[in-house]
């Protein structure tokens, strides 16, 4: 057995299945492009997983991280004070505009999700939970308990009872082909109408993604998490927005996803791209609800030195070369790209997205059945021309498009000439 990818499946869970046939190992990368073991170069899409906001190796990043290093602290501890730690919260309070916000490091989105649901049932004092259907949270218990995508649903046993709503997939709602005032409208009705069958009433949160990350980059208008807000607030409901693959300015237009709606969260989760590649995430909430955390609720690794470090240096660079302003002007040209593209090739049924965060659904020509081999077929031909993107969606027929936030120009221009024969070749995919 000495192939890598024998080895990886002998003593790990095959995630591998979801991308190519022929998983690629990586072994070096710059800027935005990735080298396998084989010495091709890629220009990377995805950003490892939406992980790498930045792209690869950073001198920034990489400075300020190698300067710890140098201090011989790598290890965290609840005995010191961490300064790093400090300052970094202290940022992310003051971007997050929540009130008197305070802030608990995790290592992870699953744990910094975890961690806000069982924040949000200790303030409550209840267990029942309201998720978005097409959500993905996490793959710990509570997390992968209220997940609504069945594709990412290991276990039907969860600690919280949970009831989904309507609203975050437009493509494929019962509300599909409204205007967005009435859409909005509708899903507001179908969330009174779960408040008041499916629940007794006394619901601890809403937890929901401001673009549907592994759903398949599913957008829903501008204002729903608004309205859903004030419905919420007539019932004391806290609202938590999963910022994990929408913070940090990529979606061009703001710089948390959740501010399209015109509502400030009673808390946020975060992970993904603030540690571009280091292991950091948290959650972000109203002071009187962090504060149900006991003194003794703490994490070994979590907001540790070396990620701390690291993740200011990212957000200073997101602030000082105004990546969130590149995420909207390149998103809009990828946006307008991929349209194009559509007109001449009957497999795409919808493009959706907002800044550096897009998704193209297939399916066969002429309805809507989705059509899963058209997309394996393109993530297929989009590394054999040299691009790396990733796939998923409920029915697991989306390409996602998510490239560092420091993408130029000429790149985008490079990936659309891929991406318009790639879709091209995966039409013959449909049967
Ligand atoms: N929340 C969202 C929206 C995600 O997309 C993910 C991961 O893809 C998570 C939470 C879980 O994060 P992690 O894989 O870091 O545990």
């Amino acid at each position: 057995m000495d192939r890598l990818i024998d080895r990886h499946r002998a003593v790990l869970p095959n995630w591998l299945a979801l991308y190519y046939s022929d998983p690629l190992e990586i072994v070096h990368a710059h800027g935005r492009r990735v080298t396998d073991s084989n010495g091709k170069t890629y220009l990377d899409f995805f950003a490892g997983i939406l992980t790498n906001a930045l792209g690869y190796d950073v001198a920034e990043v990489s400075d300020a991280v190698r300067k710890q290093l140098d201090t011989g602290i790598l290890h965290t501890s609840t005995l010191y004070l961490i300064r790093s730690q400090v300052e970094l919260a202290e940022e992310i309070a003051r971007l997050s505009g929540i009130p008197d916000a305070k802030v608990f490091f995790t290592n992870s989105g699953t744990e910094a999700n975890e961690t806000a649901l069982m924040l949000a049932t200790q303030y409550r004092r209840s267990n029942q939970v309201l998720a978005m259907r097409n959500s993905y949270h996490g793959r710990a218990f509570a997390t992968v308990g209220i997940t609504g995508n069945r594709g990412w649903s290991a276990s039907s046993l969860s600690p919280v009872r949970v009831s989904y709503v309507h609203g975050g997939y437009p493509y494929r709602s019962p509300f599909r082909g409204l205007s967005e005032a009435d859409y909005v409208k509708a899903c507001v009705e179908d969330l009174r109408d779960v408040l008041q069958t499916a629940t007794s009433g006394d619901v601890a949160c809403l937890i929901a993604e401001p673009i549907q990350g592994v759903g398949g980059f599913a957008t829903p208008p501008d204002g729903l998490f608004g309205a859903f807000a004030e419905v919420l607030a007539e019932h004391g409901i806290l609202f938590i927005s999963d910022e994990v693959q929408t913070g940090w300015g990529r979606t061009g237009s703001h710089f948390w996803g959740i501010e399209a709606h015109g509502v400030t969260p009673d808390m946020m989760t975060f992970a993904k791209g603030l540690g571009n590649g280091l292991a950091i995430g948290g959650v972000v909430a109203r002071g009187e609800i962090m504060d149900c955390l006991g003194a003794n609720s703490i994490s070994t690794f979590g907001g540790n030195p070396v990620a701390t470090v690291g993740a200011r240096a990212v957000l200073d660079y997101v602030r000082d070369h105004d990546l969130q302003a590149n995420a909207a002007a390149l998103g809009d040209r990828l946006l307008s790209g991929l349209r194009d593209i559509s007109v001449a090739n009957p497999v795409v049924g919808d493009v959706r997205g907002k800044g550096l965060m897009v998704g193209v659904e297939f399916v066969e020509p002429g309805g809507m059945t989705p059509a899963p081999a058209v997309a394996t077929r393109v993530l297929e031909e989009t590394r054999a021309l040299g691009l790396l993107v990733g796939k998923g969606g409920l029915h697991n027929n989306v390409i996602r498009l998510a490239p560092p936030m420091t993408l130029t120009g000429e790149e985008l221009d490079e990936a659309l000439g891929i991406l318009g024969d790639a879709i091209a070749a995966g039409s013959g995919a449909t049967e």
